[in-house]
């Protein structure tokens, strides 16, 4: 008999069962480019009755006592606590991030757990005064219903739960399309959130391609919200596809980080290369763009080659790494592209700037630093998403709000500079979600509000603390004639 390798098989979480599919895709990992299971590749059919299973459990669920959906998420954080060392290995493996950051990762997902289950309690509906002396005006906060919940691979739990936890505290039943290549981890933390105990069909998991489930929940006539963090280019296909459906869109960056000559440039350069290093660059909040003031642009560039030198490649499971592969090929290809672009037009590689397959796989980019960066390169117009830190000198203030201006983004901003009064003018001057004055592009915490600038390409409302479960809900009016 020749020797067969097995692997795992994989399956969705829909009312409350675990369920095969026929079609299967590879999950992989994209440090070794192993194969890890097989995933299911669901149809539309299947992704139809995790709506049905969610349409059955929804109105049970919201006539919880609010006590009791709270303690739900606290038990779920819980049970995400007491696995972390299970999730976040499951993360490194599939996702590609050192083991350390995952297990950041996967204990902030159980504090957002622990956090909605606090602010769900203190959600209220108001008595309004009105003219009519027979009439009492009260409102009350609903949830919506059945959610369509879609996410992306850069932070595989935080994202999801971004919308899981407020979801299920504000009593609605969802859908949950996570994206193929980090299906294990949404697997992981569905298997926590099925150990909680949380009533069958309220936490729905449809794995497969975006473009086939992802489309069916999102248009599907019995969905009434839709939560989703991904590219620009789905996030404008999901809004038509779900148009009048009330929506939460968080999408790409391209952040600026602007560095005065006046800044604590030890602090800035620690930020900013945090801020394109970590998670091997692949965050929305990333430092995109580096504008950095031409007197200290030469010392401050010093201080970004010796941290980019510092960092650790190599597999995300082994001690010592600081940074991983790339989560996959599309990706990588992009970040090759972007820097071969710019080398092309003219920009100075001071470090890095290759892959690495030696170190296990195609995935493997080294941190990289440009100089002589322009407008015009795809590294400052488009959003790299990887470990690369372009940097861009200015001279005066209005040059550098300029150039910050000049994207089709507006999700994050870092300032750097001891003068607080022109901080606060650059911070209410750029048109982004969040500006961050002596912080980096990627500082920001659960309860704060996130999200893009009206009018760019970053998305649609914001989430954070209880904007979350204010948008997961909707005002009823009601009114009494009292006769
Ligand atoms: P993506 O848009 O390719 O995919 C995101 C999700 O959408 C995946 O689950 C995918 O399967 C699904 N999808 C794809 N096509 C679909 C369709 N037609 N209908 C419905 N669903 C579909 O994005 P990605 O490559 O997974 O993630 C990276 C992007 O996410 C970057 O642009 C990044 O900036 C952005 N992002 C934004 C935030 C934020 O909070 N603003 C946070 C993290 C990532």
């Amino acid at each position: 008999m020749p020797d067969t390798v097995t692997i795992p098989v994989y399956e969705n979480f829909i009312g409350g069962v675990w369920a095969g599919e026929p079609e299967h895709m590879p999950a992989i990992n994209p440090a070794t480019s192993e194969t890890l299971g097989a995933l299911p590749r669901s149809s539309r059919e299947t992704a139809g009755k995790a709506v049905k299973a969610a349409r059955a459990a929804q109105a049970s669920w919201a006539a919880r006592p609010v006590w009791e959906r709270a303690a739900m998420c606290v038990a779920i954080a819980a049970e995400i606590d007491a696995r972390h060392e299970h999730i976040a290995r499951v993360v490194s493996q599939e996702q590609g991030k050192p083991l350390a950051q995952a297990i950041a990762e996967v204990r902030k997902a159980a504090d957002g757990f622990r956090l909605a289950a606090e602010l769900v309690k203190h959600m209220r509906g108001e008595v309004i005064p009105v003219q009519d002396p027979r009439k009492l005006a009260l409102t009350l906060r609903q949830p919506r219903g059945v959610y369509a919940v879609i996410t992306p691979w850069n932070f595989p739990v935080n994202i999801p739960v971004e919308y899981l936890a407020p979801g299920i505290a504000t009593g609605n039943a969802i859908i949950w399309v996570p994206a193929p290549s980090t299906s294990l981890c949404a697997v992981a933390l569905t298997q926590a959130i099925e150990a909680a105990g949380l009533p069958a069909g309220v936490i729905n998991l449809v794995i497969g391609e975006g473009a086939t489930v992802g489309d069916e929940i999102v248009a599907h006539p019995d969905v009434n919200g839709i939560g989703f963090t991904g590219s620009a280019a789905t996030g404008k296909r999901i809004a038509e596809r779900g148009a009048g459906k009330p929506m939460l869109l968080e999408l790409g960056g391209n952040g600026p980080v602007l560095v005065f000559e006046d800044a604590d440039l030890d602090k800035a350069a620690t930020a900013a290369a945090n801020g394109a290093f970590i998670n091997a660059g692949q965050i929305c909040a990333a430092t995109g763009r580096l504008l950095v003031h031409r007197k200290v642009a030469d010392a401050f560039a010093a201080r970004l080659v010796e941290k980019a030198k510092a960092i650790q490649l190599g597999d995300p499971l082994h001690q010592g790494t600081t940074m991983g592969p790339l989560n996959n090929a599309n990706v990588a290809a992009k970040v090759r592209e972007h820097v071969e672009d710019a080398v092309a037009a003219g920009a100075t590689l001071l470090t890095g700037g290759r892959p690495r397959p030696d170190l296990g796989s195609n995935l493997f980019f080294e941190p990289t630093v440009i100089t002589g960066v322009t407008r015009s390169m795809r590294v400052f117009r488009e959003e790299t998403f990887g470990p690369v830190l372009p940097i861009v000198t200015f001279e005066t203030e209005a040059e550098a709000l300029d150039l910050a201006l000049d994207s089709e983004y507006g999700l994050s901003v870092g300032v750097f500079t001891a003068d607080l009064e022109r901080g606060m003018r650059l911070a209410e001057a750029i048109p982004a979600g969040i500006v961050n004055i002596n912080a980096g592009s990627t500082y920001w915490e659960l309860q704060l509000p996130f999200g893009g600038g009206s009018g760019t390409k970053s998305g649609l409302g914001r989430l954070g603390g209880k904007l979350t479960l204010e948008a997961m809900t909707e005002i009823k009016m009601i009114t009494i004639d009292r006769g």
